[in-house]
């Protein structure tokens, strides 16, 4: 397949999205210009999620409650000390909405 951006002939390559999940795609080796299929790039997206995806356990914060963050998921959402994060209930759970 050629290059949309400069014609040139573009070559298949593999990149690592996390947990060794790695995603085929087409590299233009001349301009840097990449395609993914985006059905490829869903299906190891949600891969990548259920791997993320963790039990954690409820413990007392002062008089409340609270759940413990994952590094995985304060490194992916670059989640910050004292920063505001959206709590809202969906119909299977609650959901957490990083809003920055
Ligand atoms: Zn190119």
């Amino acid at each position: 397949m050629k290059c949309t951006q400069c014609k040139n002939e573009m070559e298949k390559m593999k990149f690592d999205v996390g947990y060794g999940i790695e995603v085929e795609s087409l590299h233009c080796s001349n301009c840097g210009f990449n395609i993914t299929e985006d059905k490829k790039l869903k299906t190891a997206m949600s891969e990548l999620r259920n791997q993320m995806s963790k039990e954690v356990k409820v413990v007392k914060i002062g008089t409340g409650l609270g759940v413990r963050l994952t590094n995985d998921i304060v490194k992916s959402y670059n989640l910050k000390q004292g920063e505001n994060i959206l709590l809202k209930p969906e119909v299977d759970g609650v959901k957490l909405v990083v809003e920055h």
